[in-house]
């Protein structure tokens, strides 16, 4: 559910002091509650029943479909995604194979007139597959699903520059998808060196210039501070290359070293590694040079000119976050395909087999390959509508939760509104009778605003660690 109230000011402001002061470790919401409450044994007939439900609501919800390609050639040392590392290519035709039954599975639930507004690859690398092979994957879901035409739907696909020519841009863009994200990551060789992805920058930016000519809606550019050698001159240098080639969109996400939870991590060198103050500043570098460059800050990690939709979204209030992070359009049953994918339906969290190996078993045996889950309580509807309102409005509204979930929020969020004093002091947040708004500086700081209305953090104070800092 998305709540909305009157948009507000949705400059940032970057105030190190508070930034130090509220670097705690936290989850990026893209959903509430966050996956680490997903309870093992949730399994496919608790999905379909979800799914088939979601079909007889006043008003079905468009259709958003995200498939998973986990393969990688070689892994980046930085990488916490599942992924697969391997060079046979042939092991992409028993994934989509396995991925295609799914796919037959999964559109038995759905009313076939439940349009497919937005669709995405993710990975892995979904650029592992060969255009032919991922021609013949939309066909197959163009079989199953009605894929919208609209000429703005969201069809999205991550690529890894390593893996494409630009004669591969050129046919994407013929397959149907109109957005696409570059992981770049950044442009210097010793950076690249140490994290064991080596991109010549000629290359990626012979990429974006091909995707603009292409035709694509929207460019996006992943990039990452934090990582080994990374310096302000270095840093800066990468964020001026990718500023003069106009992605439409920038994300720029904090490197968060937790070797103990993902392996390839320990082949980074630590002590190369930038430390919180030069983090810092490499965060302040960004921003300013972002903003300087006429980006606007959606929120979180993302940054968008003003001609993207997602700023005319952040302006008009319709914004939404997801898995993808931000979003623009109406809200969508989330169907996911392939390992460890995550699905959303209705008031339901589902997600597959991590591993190849258990995701393959399942789909062999005819059934979904859904392990994990969680079906919302009232409380979780509520704090989830209050969490999209924060982190995409930045804003909280009182009166809308009165409305819309029957409580008096002063007495029901009492500890959370204590809470939030010191924050309001510190200038994160303004307070009054209404609503509590976020700050241009507490908009770079949302997440810790954010967890102040997370019941899970509350319950299980250990949980943090598993989480990346706030910046
Ligand atoms: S960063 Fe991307 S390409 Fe690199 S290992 Fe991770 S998923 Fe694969």
């Amino acid at each position: 559910m998305q709540l909305r109230a009157p948009a507000v000011d949705t400059s940032v402001h970057f105030d190190p002091d508070l930034i130090r002061r509220y670097d705690l470790h936290g989850p990026r919401y893209t959903s509430y509650p966050t996956a680490a409450q997903f309870r093992d044994g949730f399994d496919p007939m608790e999905y379909a029943q979800a799914a088939r439900s979601s079909n007889d609501d006043p008003i079905p919800a468009p259709l958003s479909l995200y498939l998973h390609i986990p393969f990688c050639e070689s892994p980046c040392y930085y990488c916490g995604c599942t992924r697969v590392i391997t060079r046979n290519h042939a092991k992409a035709q028993a994934y989509l194979a396995r991925l295609y039954r799914e796919i037959e599975l999964q559109a038995a639930l759905f009313d076939r007139d439940r349009s497919v507004r937005q669709l995405h690859l993710g990975g892995g690398t979904p650029t592992f597959l060969t255009l032919d092979e991922l021609q013949e994957l939309m066909d197959v879901l163009g079989r199953f699903f009605t894929l919208s035409r609209n000429p703005r739907r969201d069809f999205s696909i991550e690529v890894d520059p390593r893996t494409v020519q630009p004669e591969t841009i050129a046919g994407l863009a013929t397959l149907g998808f109109n957005r696409i994200s570059f992981g770049i990551q950044d442009l210097n060789p010793d950076v690249q060196q140490a994290v064991n992805r080596i991109q010549p920058q000629a290359h990626t930016l012979d990429l974006i210039a091909t995707a603009r000519h292409s035709g694509f809606a929207s460019i996006n550019a992943d990039l990452i501070y934090g990582l080994p050698y990374q310096t302000l001159h270095t840093f800066g240098e990468t964020l001026e290359t990718i500023i003069a080639a106009r992605p439409d969109r920038l994300a720029i996400y904090n490197y968060a070293h937790m070797p103990q939870l993902f392996k390839a991590q320990r082949q980074i060198a630590e002590d190369r590694l930038p430390d919180a103050e030069a983090k810092l500043g490499l965060l302040g570098l960004t921003i300013g040079k972002l903003t300087a460059a006429g980006y606007e800050y959606i929120g979180m990690d993302h940054f968008a000119l003003p001609t993207d939709p997602l700023a005319d979204a952040l302006h008009r209030g319709t914004l939404q976050r997801n898995f993808q992070g931000y979003a623009t359009g109406a809200e969508c049953d989330l169907v996911g395909f392939g390992m460890s994918a995550i699905g959303f339906i209705r008031d339901t969290y589902s997600q597959n087999a991590k591993s190849l190996r258990e995701y393959s078993e399942c789909l062999d045996d005819g059934r979904l390959a859904i392990r994990r889950g969680l079906e919302m309580n009232a409380d979780d509807r509520l704090r989830r509508a209050l969490l999209q309102q924060l982190t995409c409005q930045g804003q909280i509204t009182f009166s809308l939760y009165e409305q819309h979930f029957g409580i008096s929020f002063q007495e029901y969020f009492a500890t959370e509104l204590r809470a939030l004093t010191p924050m309001a002091a510190d200038g994160l947040v303004k307070m009054s009778a209404a609503g509590c708004v976020l700050t241009p500086t507490g908009r770079l700081l949302v997440r810790a605003v954010a967890m102040v209305f997370d019941a899970y953090l509350r319950r299980h104070t250990s949980a943090p660690a598993r989480f990346s800092k706030v910046i």
